[in-house]
C-alpha cells in the first residue's frame, strides 16, 4: 500500500510531470500510452534498432524475389484476462493482428493470434504517436530532485518518474552502475528473477517446409521446444522462412558455439520437417527469454525514489503478462482505475 505522502507526491507531479520509459517492449509502450493519454508527457528509450524488444520480427534478402520475413521472438499470444482482451480488440479492429488458429496439432478453441505483418507490428502500431528514440542505450541514471538519464550516444533526458521496463537483470546492472542502493529485501527479491536462454535459427528454405497445418509446432525435442512457418501464419509471402527455437538446456550447452555449429545442430534436429535445401539463415541469441521466477507483485514501486519497475518478470512469461504488468503499473502512477 501507499503511504498517503507518497499518494501526494505523485499527484502532484502527474499533471505537469515528465516520465521517462526505458524500454520500447510491449509493457514499456503499453505504460506509455496510458500515461500519455492522461496528459503526461512520455519519452521512451530503448536500446534496440528497432522497437519491440521480444516482439521482434526480421526480413533476410536472398534475392531480389525471395524474401522471407520471421518472427523471431514472441510467435503467437493468447488472451485470459477482460483488461488485456481490450487492447486485443483494438489491434484486431486496426488490422495489426489476427486470429493464427484454435490450437496446434489439438484444436481446443482458443484463439491464438499473432500480428499481421509479424508480432513487432504490435509495437509499431502502439509506437506511432509516442515518443520513442531507438539505438538510445541508458547506461546512467542519476536522481536529485528529478531524474537525469545518461545514454551511450552522449544523449540526456529529464524526468520527474523513470519507469524501467528492461529484463531484471539488466535494470539491476544499470542501478547498481548509478549506484542507486535499493533495501536489501527488495533487492534479494529482485536477485531471484532469472530467465531461460533461447537460441533462435530463421532458415529461409528453397521450398516449402512440412511443418503441419497450421504452421507451428510444440516439441518436447532433447533440443528443440518450438518450429514454425512464418510463411504458413501469413507474415512471409515472398519466402519459405521458418524460425526454430532451442529448448533452454540446449541453449545453456552451446550458447558458446558458433552459429554454424549451431545451425547444423538445430536444422538437424528438425530435418523430417524442413524437407527443403536451406538457401540462407541467421542464429539469435536471446539471452532473456522466458522469465522462470516472477516478483510478487505485477509492478515494482521504490519507496524513497519516484522509479517504478514493469515487465514479465513482474506477472508472466507471457507477452499477455507483460502488458498486464504495464496496465498495473500506469495505474499505480495515475494513482487511479484505467
Ligand atoms: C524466443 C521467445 C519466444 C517467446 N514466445 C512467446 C509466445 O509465443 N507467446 C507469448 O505470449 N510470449 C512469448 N515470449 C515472451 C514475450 O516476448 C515477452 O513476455 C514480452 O515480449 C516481454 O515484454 P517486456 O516489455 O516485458 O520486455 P522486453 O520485450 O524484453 O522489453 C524490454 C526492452 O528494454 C530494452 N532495454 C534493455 N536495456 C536497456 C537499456 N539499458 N537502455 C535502453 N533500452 C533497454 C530492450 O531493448 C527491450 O526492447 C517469447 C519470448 C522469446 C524471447
Amino acid at each position: 500500500m501507499l503511504r498517503n505522502e507518497q499518494k501526494q507526491e505523485l499527484k502532484q507531479l502527474k499533471d505537469s510531470s515528465a516520465c521517462i520509459i526505458i524500454g520500447g517492449g510491449i509493457s514499456g509502450l503499453i505504460i506509455a500510452t496510458l500515461l500519455q493519454r492522461r496528459g503526461m508527457k512520455v519519452t521512451v528509450l530503448d536500446k534496440g534498432r528497432g522497437i519491440g524488444g521480444r516482439l521482434a520480427t526480421r526480413r533476410i534478402n536472398y534475392s531480389e524475389d525471395i524474401e522471407g520475413v520471421f518472427d523471431y521472438g514472441a510467435q503467437y499470444f493468447s488472451v485470459k484476462q477482460p483488461e488485456f482482451q481490450v487492447w486485443v480488440d483494438d489491434w484486431l479492429k486496426q488490422g495489426v493482428i489476427r486470429e493464427w488458429c484454435r490450437g496446434f496439432g489439438k484444436v481446443d478453441g482458443k484463439s491464438r493470434y499473432c500480428g499481421v505483418k509479424g508480432t513487432r507490428s504490435i509495437a509499431k502500431y502502439l509506437a506511432q504517436d509516442l515518443e520513442v528514440h531507438t539505438s538510445t542505450r541508458v547506461v546512467k541514471l542519476n536522481y536529485e530532485t528529478q531524474w537525469l538519464i545518461e545514454t551511450e550516444e552522449n544523449q540526456q533526458f529529464r524526468g520527474d518518474i523513470l519507469v524501467m521496463t528492461p529484463p531484471v537483470p539488466q535494470s539491476l546492472d544499470l542501478l547498481d552502475n548509478s549506484q542507486i542502493d535499493l533495501a536489501t529485501s527488495i533487492r534479494t527479491s529482485l536477485e531471484q528473477i532469472s530467465y531461460h536462454r533461447c537460441i533462435a535459427v530463421l532458415a529461409l528454405l528453397e521450398k516449402p517446409s512440412s511443418i503441419p497445418t497450421p504452421g507451428g509446432l510444440a516439441l518436447e525435442d532433447e533440443s528443440l521446444v518450438w518450429l514454425a512457418s512464418n510463411s504458413q501464419k501469413g507474415i512471409s509471402p515472398n519466402g519459405y522462412a521458418i524460425t526454430l527455437h532451442a529448448y533452454p538446456h540446449f541453449s545453456d550447452t552451446y550458447w558458446n558455439y558458433s552459429d554454424t555449429e549451431i545451425a547444423q545442430k538445430l536444422l538437424g534436429a528438425a530435418s523430417s520437417w524442413i524437407n527443403s535445401p536451406v538457401i540462407k539463415y541467421q542464429v539469435h541469441r536471446w539471452r532473456y527469454s522466458l522469465p522462470k521466477t516472477f516478483y510478487s507483485k505485477p509492478y515494482l514501486a521504490l519507496p524513497e525514489l519516484p522509479l517504478v519497475m514493469a515487465g514479465d518478470a513482474f506477472v508472466s512469461p507471457k507477452i499477455e503478462g507483460a502488458v498486464l504488468s504495464g496496465i498495473a503499473a500506469a495505474r499505480y502512477i495515475l494513482q487511479e482505475s484505467i
